[in-house]
């Protein structure tokens, strides 16, 4: 299996920038189509697709599919990337991030969401019951427990508290996002009466400043969707993909007749552009499903994978790239 460690240390990093007409592609992905269809970021992606796989083959909606489909992560509690079992902050917090979004523009999403086990269904609370998109911290909690009567929850995840013990013998304090310590899980699909739903939920980067929220719950950074022009989300380092506003990039570069492969290189291009001197710290990717049910996928470096699931397929895909 490809996790983000192995792509981490795949990763050759060639000095200097790489002119892109040279750039190496792998195994292509494109003109893979469906309805239903759902694809997610990651290798664990693909057990989440098979989740939202038995709502979407049941002609059931692709909001609650992907809702369901990624609390299998969140709950996971060998998960060291999203959920509870996720690596904490600097001070040793888990603290969760995550947005979910209809094809017709509903939303909702929370950030700094501390001992709940699902924030995918807090995000989902925030849209169908309080007038609001977001959420945050305390408020967030509260919101979670008063009015959807979860309950505060705490998982120990061994290997997630070794390695904050292993971090905080050094402690460094450096505000540039490493490759190593982050992963999300963002899922869109198209369910079987072509309506879109997307939800992106994460412990964010590692060992962040205790306050730090990235992309994944901010709608049109780490997830967007529209019935005009499809759906998409990303992973990787939120503040470049904040500062592109990724997900909404792709989807109006969608809605303006781009292939969802092309939509999604021209995003990680543009992340490129802003940091090509720094670029080898820098992962970003992005997945996108289009009005057609077309999948298209591209990361910044060689090692991001997706998973996509129809009735025929069940696959893990390695995603193009700019850098090898
Ligand atoms: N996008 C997430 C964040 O910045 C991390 C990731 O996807 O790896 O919090």
């Amino acid at each position: 299996m490809t996790t983000r460690r192995n792509f981490i240390k795949n990763t050759a990093f060639i000095a200097g920038s790489i002119p892109f007409m040279s750039l190496a592609e792998t195994r292509t992905n494109s003109k893979i189509k469906g309805k239903p269809i759902v694809v997610s970021t990651w290798d664990f992606g693909k057990v989440a697709n098979q989740e939202a796989w038995k709502i979407l083959s049941s002609r059931g909606s692709a909001l609650d599919a992907v809702e369901k489909g990624v609390m299998l992560v969140e709950s996971d509690p060998t998960q060291m990337s999203v959920g509870l079992a996720g690596l904490p902050d600097r001070d040793g917090h888990p603290t969760l991030d995550a947005c979910i979004m209809k094809g017709n523009g509903d939303c909702g999403s929370v950030v700094f969401l501390e001992h709940i086990m699902h924030p995918i269904s807090v995000a989902r609370g925030v849209m169908e019951k309080t007038p609001h998109v977001m959420l945050a911290g305390e408020g967030a909690q509260q919101f979670a427990i008063n009015t959807l009567g979860m309950k505060k929850e705490t998982i120990i995840n061994p290997k997630s508290q070794e390695a904050y013990k292993e971090w905080l013998k050094k402690s460094e304090y450096a505000p540039i996002i490493n490759i190593e310590n982050h992963d999300t899980i963002g899922m869109i699909a198209m369910d079987a009466n072509g309506l879109f739903a997307g939800a992106c939920t994460t412990s964010g980067l590692a060992f962040k400043m205790h306050g730090r929220v990235g992309d994944s719950p901010i709608i049109g950074a780490g997830l967007f969707v529209d019935e005009d022009a499809g759906a998409v989300t990303s992973t990787g380092h939120g503040e470049e993909v904040i500062r592109i506003a990724g997900s909404h990039l792709v989807a109006e570069l969608m809605r303006n007749g781009m292939s969802p492969e092309k939509a999604c290189k021209t995003a990680v291009e543009r992340v490129y552009k802003r940091k090509k001197d720094n670029i080898k710290n820098i992962q970003v990717g992005f997945i996108a499903i289009s009005l057609e049910g077309e999948v298209g996928a591209y990361g910044v470096h060689k090692g991001f994978t997706y998973s996509v699931k129809t009735d025929s397929i069940d696959e893990i895909f390695q995603g193009k790239f700019l850098i090898e």
